[in-house]
C-alpha cells in the first residue's frame, strides 16, 4: 500500500501554486471540496471587490456608474479574458450566460456558411449544448449530425465531415469523462472540409492553455464560474476571430450590439467591432467577479495551472487505481482536463454519503462521480482526504 499521505505532503511542499489556496474562502465545515469544476471557490479579493462595488459604486454612483466605466466592462474584461485563451484584443466579449452565448455563436457560425446544411456535434456533449444546437439547426434548416466519442475519449470526425458541413460544435474537455480534445488538429481538419468550428471551453478555461488565435479558431464560448471562480451564474465569454467580425450576424441584436448604444436610433445598425456580439445590459457585479478570476488565473500563470492540474489528476488516478475503481478519464495527462471521473454503481447514494462526511464531489447521472481538482484551490492533501472518504464509503 502506498503511503498517499506522505506523497501528498511531498507534492504540496513542492507545489509553487500552494500559496494561492490561502487567497480563497476555505469552508470550515468541509473536509474536501472536489467540485471546483462546477462552481469554483470564492476568492477573498472577489468577496471584497463585490462588497465595495455594492457599497460605493452601485450605492454611491447609481446611473452615473455606466458613464464612469461600467459600459466598457464587457469588452475590457473580454480582452483580459482573451489573453488567457490566446486571443488578441478586440475579439472577446463577456456578458451573457453560456447557454445564450452558445446559441449566438452557433447562429453566427452558420451564417458564415450559407450554402451548407449540416451541423456536427458530439452525442456526448453537455445537454445545453445539444439542446441549443438542435434548436439552431431547426431554425436555420440544418441537419444535425452526431458523432460518438471513441472509447479512448477522442473524436473521429472523418466520417461526418464533407461539403455539406457548415458548423462543428465541440467541447474542449468532455464534462463527463474529462477527456481533452486536440483543439488545433480538429480545427484544421474542420477547416480542410470547409466548415467553421465553435469551441466550448467551459471545462478548460483557466486550467488548459488554449491558443485560439494560433489555432485559427472561428468562434468559442466558455463559462467563468468553474475554474475562473467568478460565482454562480457569472457571465460567459464569446470569442469571434477578427477576420469574421465584419458583417458577422447574431440572432439577438439589441441596443448593446448597436453601432451607437445611446443613439436610440430608429434603424438598427450593428457595431463594427466585437460589441456586435452583445445584446442587452450586462450584469456588472458578475463582470467584476470575472475580472478578478481572470486576474488571478493570469497572475498564477496558465502553464503553471496546467502543470499542477496534471499532477493533481495523476495523483488522483494513482489513489483510484490502488482502490481498484473504474476510471473513465484518459490515462495520458495530455489528453485530459482537470477532473477525474469514476464509474460507481449507486453513485447518487455514494455522493450523498460523501457529502455527509464533509466531502463534496460531483454526481452525474446515472452512475458517475466526478472529482474536480482546481489547481489554484485544491491541495494534494485535500484531494487525498476526499479520495480516502470515497474509498471508505465504497468499502462499507
Ligand atoms: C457548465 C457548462 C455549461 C453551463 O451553461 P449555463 O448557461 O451557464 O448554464 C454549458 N456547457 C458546458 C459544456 C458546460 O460545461
Amino acid at each position: 500500500m502506498t503511503d498517499f499521505r506522505e506523497r501528498a505532503a511531498a507534492l504540496d511542499a513542492g507545489d509553487p501554486l500552494a500559496p494561492w489556496r490561502e487567497q480563497f474562502v476555505l469552508e470550515p465545515d468541509l473536509v474536501a471540496y472536489l467540485d471546483g469544476n462546477s462552481l469554483g471557490r470564492l476568492p477573498l479579493r472577489t468577496r471584497d471587490r463585490l462588497a465595495a462595488f455594492v457599497r460605493e459604486e452601485w450605492g454611491g454612483r447609481l446611473i452615473r456608474g455606466w458613464s464612469e466605466g461600467w459600459v466598457d466592462l464587457p469588452t475590457q474584461v473580454g480582452d483580459e479574458l482573451g489573453a488567457l485563451v490566446g486571443a488578441a484584443p478586440g475579439q472577446v466579449v463577456v456578458g451573457d450566460s453560456t447557454t445564450i452565448s452558445i446559441a449566438k455563436a452557433l447562429h453566427a457560425a452558420a451564417s458564415l456558411r450559407p450554402g451548407r446544411d449540416e451541423l456536427v456535434l458530439s452525442s456526448a456533449d453537455f445537454p445545453t449544448d445539444r439542446y441549443i444546437a438542435a434548436k439552431v439547426a431547426r431554425d436555420r434548416g440544418l441537419t444535425v449530425r452526431h458523432v460518438e466519442p471513441t472509447p479512448d475519449g477522442g473524436l473521429d470526425l472523418e466520417p461526418v465531415l464533407g461539403e455539406r458541413t457548415a458548423v462543428v460544435l465541440l467541447s474542449h474537455v468532455d464534462y463527463r469523462t474529462g477527456a481533452l480534445l486536440d483543439l488545433p488538429a480538429l480545427t484544421s481538419q474542420i477547416h480542410a472540409a470547409g466548415g467553421v468550428v465553435v469551441w466550448d471551453l467551459c471545462h478548460s478555461l483557466g486550467v488548459v492553455p488554449t491558443g485560439l488565435d494560433a489555432a485559427d479558431v472561428d468562434l468559442a464560448v466558455g463559462c467563468t464560474y468553474k475554474y475562473l471562480n467568478a460565482g454562480p451564474g457569472a457571465p460567459s465569454f464569446i470569442y469571434a476571430a477578427e477576420r469574421h467580425l465584419p458583417g458577422l450576424e447574431q440572432p439577438l441584436p439589441g441596443w448593446w450590439s448597436a453601432a451607437d448604444l445611446f443613439a436610440m436610433a430608429d434603424e438598427y445598425s450593428a457595431a463594427p467591432d466585437v460589441r456586435r456580439l452583445l445584446s442587452g445590459t450586462p450584469n456588472v457585479a458578475g463582470l467584476l467577479a470575472v475580472r478578478e478570476g481572470v486576474a488571478m488565473a493570469a497572475e498564477a500563470g496558465i502553464e503553471a495551472a496546467r502543470t499542477k492540474s496534471e499532477r493533481l489528476t495523476s495523483f488522483a488516478l494513482d489513489v483510484l487505481d490502488e482502490a481498484g475503481l473504474e476510471v473513465l478519464t484518459p490515462r495520458d495527462p495530455a489528453r485530459r482536463g482537470s477532473h477525474v471521473t469514476v464509474h460507481v454503481p449507486g453513485a447518487r447514494a455514494v455522493t450523498e454519503a460523501m457529502v455527509e462526511r464533509g466531502v463534496v464531489p460531483d454526481f452525474r447521472e446515472p452512475d458517475l462521480v466526478r472529482l474536480g481538482l482546481a489547481p489554484l484551490t485544491t491541495s494534494f492533501e485535500e484531494a487525498r482526504r476526499g479520495l480516502a472518504v470515497l474509498t471508505d464509503v465504497l468499502q462499507e
